[in-house]
């Protein structure tokens, strides 16, 4: 059978990827999580393709090309909650140049209420629930029940349970048809890299995220060897880690820090700043780990609370200081626009932001993404002005319980210059470059920044 698995087109650069997908907020792409995991799978007995749109920079009608000509039997596409009508043109238009092709998707739009998002859209053959799912695979072959798959059956739309493995294993990821040069990562050491995963889903409840409800498997980690071992093979010892919640499950974190030791790996991992204690954070500086982007979301003790972070403001002053004392690189991540939130919350968490001393930050905004307990909240009280989203702020879809859209965005561009325009930031930011593609990379996304929030 032909397979292509498919980026759709995207008027911005966009990351359509572990549905949460978002604009970049500066230049950075890498290839999508959900493809990747599946390719293992799928390029076994098939011959597959990957069409990254977005990283080729193709035009709907170049994609559309491309794939008449290479004709697929089967596509996986990737679909956003960003550009959600510009991606549904796609896929029909798709289907209407092959009309015996069968689409399956993947993303955040068609998580909830599957079967009858189906319904509505007839031009699609099913929807994959979980990426690293082997139920695509197992429809291929015409077995009863394939894992996590909703799909149009004889007996119309039909639905079949998730795997609950604890250990999940997709096969090696075929990383080498990820290859586009216009993948980027700002954080990493090096211009090549691999986006890796050793694991799933993410065992913590926070209400406003969409891995607190995919549920948690870790990755078998002789396949995590395996794929290391391929990527040394390929020249790529730079990995961008996209696991949640690195170290969540202490026993596997250990086993996979011993791994990326034992490859000479070199890596950004996201984290929580509470994780654990110095010995764990020396003991992920030591295999390799370099960059961590740390879970700070709020300085507000009652929003930490009502969205079940599990930490408190001063453990996350703690944590970050335990990090930057492991020598590693730290990253936070803040959320904007949570419907409790008021101009003097944004303001506290700025100011807590400083108070902190990241090397970076990254300001989001919220989105009611699918699954959450911040979605039903948002629909509920009429929060959402949109049914597209950004987290990145290219535009506002939602306002807060005292803050409209556009102001949220322009406390958003506020926070973002008043913590990167800092003569002494800046200064000590090129003071800490240690090779010729850091300072590229600095100056790159720095310029980026600046002008997507003056
Ligand atoms: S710890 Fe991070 S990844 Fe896990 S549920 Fe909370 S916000 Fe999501």
């Amino acid at each position: 059978m032909k397979i292509a698995l498919v980026n759709p087109p995207a008027r911005q650069r966009l990351i359509r990827d572990y549905y949460c997908s978002k604009t970049s907020k500066s230049t950075y792409l890498f290839a999508p999580a959900d493809l990747l995991m599946q390719s293992g799978l799928l390029a076994k007995d098939h011959e597959l393709i990957v069409m990254d749109a977005v990283a080729a920079g193709a035009s709907l009608k170049q994609c559309l090309d491309r794939l008449k000509v290479f004709h697929p039997d089967l596509v996986l596409g990737l679909i956003s909650a960003v550009f959600l009508h510009d991606d549904l043109e796609f896929y029909r238009s798709l289907k209407a140049a092959l009309p015996a092709l069968k689409i399956f998707l993947s993303g955040e739009p068609v998580l909830e209420q599957p079967e009858q998002w189906l319904g509505q859209h007839d031009f699609i053959e099913g929807i994959l629930l979980r990426f690293v799912s082997r139920g695509l695979l197992q429809y291929i072959y015409d077995e009863k029940e394939p894992e996590g798959l909703v799909a149009r059956t004889g007996a119309g739309i039909k639905s079949f349970p998730l795997g609950k493995e604890p250990e999940y294993s997709v096969g090696r990821a075929r990383q080498e048809l990820f290859q586009y040069p216009a993948y980027f990562f700002s954080f990493a050491r090096r211009r090549r890299f691999a986006t890796f995963l050793t694991d799933f889903g993410c065992p913590y409840r926070c209400k406003f995220c969409v891995m607190a409800a995919l549920g948690y498997r870790r990755r078998s980690a002789d396949e995590v060897e395996e794929e290391l071992d391929y990527l040394k093979w390929l020249g790529i010892r730079e990995l961008f880690l996209a696991d949640q919640s690195f170290g969540a499950v202490p026993e596997h974190g250990r086993k996979m820090m011993a791994l990326f030791k034992k490859y000479g790996n070199s890596f950004t991992a996201f984290v929580r700043p509470d994780q654990g204690g110095d010995d764990f954070w020396r003991a992920l500086k030591e295999s390799g780990c370099h960059t961590v982007i740390a879970g700070l979301e709020s300085a507000a003790e009652d929003i930490l609370t009502e969205y079940s972070k599990g930490y408190s403001r001063e453990q996350v002053k703690e944590g970050i200081g335990r990090i930057k004392a492991a020598g590693l690189r730290v990253v936070t991540t803040v959320i904007i626009g949570l419907p409790e939130d008021t101009a003097e919350s944004i303001r506290a968490t700025m100011n807590f932001v400083r108070e902190l001393g990241p090397d970076f930050v990254s300001y989001n905004l919220a989105v009611p993404r699918s699954l959450t307990g911040l979605r039903q909240k948002i629909l509920g009280e009429g929060l959402a002005s949109k049914e597209e989203m950004d987290q990145a702020g290219s535009f506002a879809g939602l306002r807060t319980r005292s803050l409209g859209g556009p102001e949220l965005l322009k406390l958003k561009q506020k926070a973002v210059r008043a913590f990167y325009f800092r003569p002494r930031y800046l200064f000590s930011s090129l003071a800490k470059v240690q090779s010729g593609f850091e300072l590229y990379a600095l100056l790159r996304e720095g310029l980026s920044v600046l002008g997507k929030n003056i």
